[in-house]
């Protein structure tokens, strides 16, 4: 080899506890074939627990695949020793394994670490093509190495967020996302459950420790029907259930935004027959649905001039929006639950005042305010909403995208798990 070859060769570290390299070989394609020797002197008994020393020969030759080197594949070859136990019955013996080799002994933990922080945000296929590996050793590792059960033990939650996802609409499946919303920009999932039903999500609900469960500041939810029994069920005490379970004020929102919204509808189609030859007027009235659906403190210039076009030509729907405004502003008030119950009962009244043609668009909205009152109050109490969870709703709808849906929930789960409580692992930059 020249003098200037040598001058841009360097020496790689394995990392790898327990071998010593005996010769490397380079195949057709480039990759790296590491021969090595096992350096152990003993292993523990897989029957007694006990340190065995006594070497009885060597395993056939595995190969392990590691960490790419310059983008090639590396594999390591080895016969791991075995170990004869002399204190057992039939003196069985134990293969050495070392703590770096994976589950099924053919990948590293470094090679896994490797695969799952590739795999964040991307799809297996893709991951696999780009590794040059294969879809089967991919989903292997994810199943091996992400576990979707809670370890209670490690947990103290505060604020509990209890979500469902539409997987596909129309076919009735729905998947129940039970998160730990303590800390608002770390929120971590416990459990993605299949269904959204009493039946589906009780399990998961009863196996939180009790010491848990009553020392929780806000279990939050939307107001969908089957959480509440479910929930009154497992706390079974109505002090408890009245203080935490609190109806998410987004969805509290949303369920207002929708009526109004259908108000804007129905002016806009009446403003679009009283204007079919008013080109001027009919420009204006476009692109009024976002400017419309936005809250106003979130409106730039041109939605602003848009939506009082909209406001000149129908004033009484100006007067709906600043209602449907008015009352979201309660929700940005740091008030007491006291203080808000009496400003939304105000709020209550102020829209009596709303007349248009037909139906008053606040009348169904009071009546289910009324029905949550004071679980839609909590929210006062503690500020606990599961807005963080909305977000969390949007990556799992991205990793539905890439391909997991209702058939295999588990390995659905395991995605949301990866891409979000696992994050920081893998990817500890982010
Ligand atoms: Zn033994």
């Amino acid at each position: 080899m020249s003098k200037k070859n040598r001058k841009t060769k360097f020496i790689i570290e394995l990392g790898l506890s327990h071998i010593k390299i005996k010769s490397i070989k380079i195949d057709e394609f480039g990759d790296y074939h590491i021969y090595v020797s096992c350096m152990a002197t003993k292993t523990v008994c897989h029957k007694c627990g006990k340190t065995i020393t006594n070497v009885h020969g060597h395993c056939e030759e595995t190969v392990i695949e590691h960490l790419p080197i310059l983008e090639q594949r590396v594999f390591i070859h080895v016969k791991w020793p075995r170990f004869k136990c002399s204190d057992c019955d039939n003196n069985p013996t134990t293969s050495f394994r070392p703590p770096w080799l994976s589950g099924n002994g053919q990948q590293t933990i470094p090679y896994e670490d490797y695969c799952l922080k590739w795999l964040i945000n991307s799809t297996i296929k893709d991951v696999a093509d780009k590794l040059k590996t294969t879809e089967e050793v991919i989903e292997a590792i994810l199943s091996r190495r992400v576990n979707t059960e809670i370890n209670w033990n490690l947990l103290s939650p505060t604020r509990i967020g209890i979500d469902e996802i539409a997987l596909r609409k129309g076919h009735n499946q729905y998947l129940t996302i039970i998160s730990d919303i303590s800390i608002s920009h770390q929120v971590k999932i416990l459990a993605v459950i299949k269904g959204r039903k009493h039946e589906d999500i009780f399990p998961f609900l009863n196996s939180i420790p009790r010491d848990k469960l009553l020392s929780l500041e806000s279990i939050t939810i939307d107001m969908s029907a089957s959480y509440f029994p479910a929930l009154k069920k497992i706390l079974n005490d109505d002090n408890t259930f009245n203080r935490i379970v609190t109806i998410d004020r987004f969805h509290v929102a949303k369920l207002l935004g929708d009526k109004v919204d259908k108000e804007r509808k129905k002016v806009v189609k009446q403003l679009k027959i009283e204007f079919e030859n008013n080109e001027t007027k009919l420009n204006n009235i476009k692109q009024t649905m976002w400017p419309f659906r936005h809250h106003e403190k979130n409106l730039g210039v041109d939605e602003q001039i848009r939506l009082n076009y909209l406001f000149e030509m129908s004033p009484s729907l100006k007067e709906c929006y600043d209602l449907r405004e008015s009352l979201f502003n309660i929700f940005e008030l740091k008030i007491s639950k006291e203080l808000a119950e009496k400003k939304i009962d105000e709020w209550i009244k102020s829209t009596e005042g709303y007349v248009t043609k037909g139906h008053n668009p606040f009348t169904s909205f009071i009546k289910t305010y009324k029905f949550y009152k004071s679980h839609i109050l909590n929210y006062f109490s503690h500020r606990s909403s599961s807005g963080p969870v909305e977000g969390l709703n949007n990556k799992i709808k991205v990793i539905k995208r890439r391909g997991y849906g209702f058939r295999n929930i588990m390995n659905f789960a395991r995605r949301i798990f990866l891409d979000i409580n696992l994050k920081h692992i893998f990817m500890p930059t982010f």
